[in-house]
């Protein structure tokens, strides 16, 4: 009986759960939409979910030999608990979600961030095999970042190493939600793009401006990163320097990771970056001219290849990697 592992990827909007052999295959794949109205119901799912999979798993004639969870937000990897979440997430903090797992299964449980999960994915089944070191940085809502070296994942004291987002490239840059200034997703986060192509706005003649563009600069809450991208890649020139900040931005960050880690590859990840290759042949480039040469100039950079997939096959990949 062929082997397999359920992963549960629990993002802000959908909770994706499946049975996933130890090739990266999924067999079976549920999505739940994550519920708003409190921490205790995203439990409840999670309860559903563990409770109805091992029946599928019988059914399928595979053998379930454990759970790795995936979840955004800061992760206790040694006691198996959410610290402190995302504001994508009801109240996701302090959940000691393997715990509360544990009286409904006796399966062995794997939890840990999904920007760590992402880069199991990338590293055992993506655009990273074959490689032992690398450096996954996922372009979402926020900047998310996973580090494997020398085959292992880097997790520091309790499991919170690797917020790269968090790095700094501009001392006198704008206030980031963690505390610091100028981190690379005050610049290249979804969030980031849309608040630096505000102030941009804000300081642009409004008569010079097409309409479709003038309606943002009425109504900056509608913005999102979404609409400047769309602009740059139409080659309107009210968007390159916001996406020129991010380019830069992400290049000054990865250089810093490079030195750190001297990784061979670098993966981009998450929703920002899907269908977006310019942004590793750009970032590509623009690092080349930065940093000590015999780091940088071998690394390659490269686009997620599990893309929407990876959070659920890292998340159940967990079962065999963290062994
Ligand atoms: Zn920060």
């Amino acid at each position: 009986m062929e082997s397999c592992s359920l992963g549960i990827d629990i993002g802000g909007t959908k909770i994706a759960a499946g049975l996933v052999s130890r090739s990266g295959e999924v067999f079976e794949q549920k999505n739940y939409p994550t519920p708003q109205e409190s921490n205790q119901s995203i439990l409840e799912v999670l309860r559903e979910i563990i409770s109805s999979f091992p029946g599928i798993a019988l059914e399928m004639d595979k053998n379930l030999i454990g759970i790795g969870v995936g979840s955004a937000g800061q992760v206790n990897f040694k006691d198996g608990q959410i610290l402190s979440g995302t504001t994508n997430i009801k109240d996701w903090n302090n959940i000691h979600i393997t715990k509360y797992l544990n009286q409904f299964t006796d399966l062995p449980i794997w939890l840990d961030n999904d920007a760590n999960t992402f880069a199991v994915a990338e590293y055992v089944h993506g655009s990273a095999r074959g490689t032992n070191d690398m450096v996954c940085l996922t372009l979402g809502t926020g900047v998310g970042g996973g580090i494997i070296s020398n085959g292992d994942l880097i997790r520091g004291d309790w499991g919170g190493a690797a917020e790269l987002g968090h790095i700094t490239v501009d001392m006198n840059g704008p206030a980031c939600n963690c505390g610091s200034n100028g981190c690379m997703e005050v610049y290249a986060s979804g969030t980031g793009i849309a608040n630096r192509m505000k102030e941009h706005l804000a300081h642009l003649a409004k008569q010079e401006l097409p309409e479709e563009i003038k309606f943002y600069l009425e109504n900056p809450e509608r913005l999102t990163s979404k609409e400047v991208f769309s602009w740059y890649e139409a080659g309107l020139p009210v968007a390159t320097e916001t996406i020129n900040l991010a380019i830069q931005a992400l290049s000054y960050g990865i250089v810093s990771i490079i030195h750190t880690f001297n990784p061979s590859v670098i993966v981009l990840g998450g929703g920002l970056v899907r269908e977006r290759t310019w942004l590793a042949t750009e970032i590509k480039k623009n690092i080349a001219s930065k940093g000590i040469r015999s780091l940088v100039e071998p690394v390659d950079i490269r686009i997620s290849e599990l893309g929407y997939h990876a959070g659920l096959i890292g998340a159940a990949s967990q079962v065999w990697f963290q062994q």
